[in-house]
């Protein structure tokens, strides 16, 4: 495995792969590597001839210092997990490589209502952050194709929205969530979870599965309050639980309202704040 911490150097040998005709997939993450980040490698790896990682913990995107700073960092394991996986590159660079000083990187894209809603509400500039890093990025690797996560619905709807927008020359493609035997959605964050709390997270995925269960003969709101029931019944604090139009993450009050409808949840476990949604109506073929 190829590791670059610099941009140029980087930029160099990618031109030299993308002369000898490779098709370049690129997996943007914040590192503290689980199977969830190793399965977007492993699509990324099937479906072109170089795969590129990039670790960074990406500080625009953090609206709580203290959450920067707990958020979990283990580079040496990193790097093991991706060379076992078969990535060819991987970039981890500093804060001033991707944000040199005195650049101006905000992305001049409207995201209208798209961040307004959900994570958007409960982290303010969290969004801007985001784009900011992956149009950033985008443009450091020009990779073929991006991979991201279903696991964070509103982040990749809103990086699908600033390609279209920006008429960026890359493909989406994004990935299914990859959950622990109990359900919970795997992330860097479950390190920080005691025991209890561990355990305690579970409800969060049983809440989604009741909601999808109950979709036949329930509304949205009357799936919402009881799903929020069972979090806080399991000892978490709900944070938010919509459900919403797959497309525009608008809430829906009837399930004919949208072709795509998908619930979307934050709770707190404790002191860490956990994401998880499920995908409750599919568009027709
Ligand atoms: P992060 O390091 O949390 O920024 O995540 C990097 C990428 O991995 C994002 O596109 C996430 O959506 C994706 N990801 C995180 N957790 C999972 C998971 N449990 N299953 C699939 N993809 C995930």
């Amino acid at each position: 495995m190829h590791i670059f911490k610099l941009v140029e150097p980087l930029q160099q040998f990618l031109e030299e792969q993308r002369k000898a005709g490779d098709r370049i997939g690129f997996v943007p993450t914040m590192g503290a590597l689980h199977e969830g980040h190793l399965s977007l490698i492993r699509q990324s790896r099937a479906e072109n001839d170089l795969t590129v990682c990039s670790i960074f913990v990406n500080p625009t995107q953090f609206n709580e210092v203290s959450d920067l700073e707990k958020y979990p960092r283990t580079p040496e394991r990193d790097v093991e997990k991706l060379a076992g996986a078969g990535t060819e590159v991987l970039f981890m660079p500093e804060v001033e490589e991707v944000y040199p000083p005195g650049g101006d990187l905000k992305v001049d894209v409207d995201l209208g209502r798209l961040d307004e809603v959900m994570e958007g509400a409960f982290r303010p500039g969290h969004f801007e952050g985001v784009v900011m890093v992956v149009r950033r990025l985008l443009e450091i690797v020009g990779p073929d194709r991006l991979y991201m996560g279903q696991k964070d619905y509103q982040q990749f709807t809103i990086i699908r929205h600033m390609i279209r927008s920006l008429d960026l020359p890359v493909e989406l493609l994004v990935c299914p969530i990859l959950r622990e035997p109990d359900g919970l959605a795997m992330s860097s964050r479950n390190e920080r979870l005691s025991a209890d709390d561990r355990r305690r997270a579970a409800a969060i995925y049983r809440a989604l599965r009741q909601a999808r269960e109950q979709m036949e003969d329930h509304t949205p709101a009357q799936i919402r309050r009881q799903a929020i029931q069972v979090i806080e019944q399991a000892g978490l604090q709900s944070e938010y639980f919509e459900i919403v139009d797959g497309e525009t993450l608008q809430p829906v009050d009837h399930f004919g309202q949208a072709e795509k409808v998908v619930a979307c949840t934050a709770a707190w476990a404790g002191q860490v704040r956990l994401i998880d949604n499920m995908i409750l109506k599919e568009p027709k073929k």
